[in-house]
């Protein structure tokens, strides 16, 4: 298989605090960011030369870590107890605590205008919420910045035909972001297959 040859052929993560934050994911059914869509945005990152992040959902804070190791700054919300301490825990263990700032706070209630403006915002939270975060944050962009979002094809089922009612609401939400944020006229954008799905959309202004 294509994805095997992939996984095989590329260089594995070799810092420790990372190999053991997937492993923790893995084994506790953290959806964390792939192989292939943090590489994506760390590349990105470099082209770019982004140094302000903005992430909406932080989970164990994997992708944050990854991010602030490419030398960015990192403010990242979660809105799970649970999630903020581990979180918190990882980051001070990766001693990264002056580089990600943590908000504990659901990222649909936040006052934005706080937060101050960013080079680059990754939206990975709540699926079906993604065309409000993406409306809410992206005053929070600089011009010509860049809005990465995750789990646009929801491990394939966006194509399928779902009977669980709950489900299939879900991939419509997803579906409507998806058509949603490549009509986006402030921005352009193209949706590809990396990882579990990913938008780029670079604001034309
Ligand atoms: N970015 C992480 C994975 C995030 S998983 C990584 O790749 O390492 C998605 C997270 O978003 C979950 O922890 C969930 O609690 C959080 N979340 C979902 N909806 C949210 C909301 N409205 N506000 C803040 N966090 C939210
Ligand atoms: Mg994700």
């Amino acid at each position: 298989m294509i994805q095997t040859y992939l996984k095989e052929i590329n260089n594995k993560e070799t810092n420790p605090i990372l190999v053991s934050l997937k492993l923790y994911a893995e084994e506790n059914n953290v959806p964390i960011i792939t192989d292939e869509g943090i590489h994506f945005i760390k590349q990105i990152i470099e082209i770019s030369n982004a140094k302000k992040i903005l992430e909406i959902g932080t989970a164990i804070g994997y992708s944050a870590i990854q991010m602030a190791l490419s030398g960015c700054h990192v403010t990242t919300i979660e809105r799970d107890e649970k999630m903020i301490e581990l979180a918190n825990k990882n980051i001070e263990n990766a001693k990264l605590s002056d580089k990600i700032n943590v908000i504990y706070s659901d990222a649909l209630e936040l006052d934005e205008h706080e937060l101050g403006i960013f080079d680059l915002i990754f939206i990975d939270a709540a699926k079906s919420q993604s065309i409000n975060f993406f409306n809410k944050y992206k005053s929070c962009l600089k011009s010509k910045g860049i809005i990465i979002t995750d789990n646009l094809l929801f491990h394939g089922l966006v194509v399928e035909e779902i009977k669980e009612r709950n489900l299939r609401q879900l991939t419509r939400k997803i579906d409507n972001f998806n058509h949603f944020v490549v009509s986006e006229e402030e921005f352009s954008t193209y949706i590809y297959g990396i990882g579990d799905g990913m938008s780029l959309s670079i604001k034309r202004m």
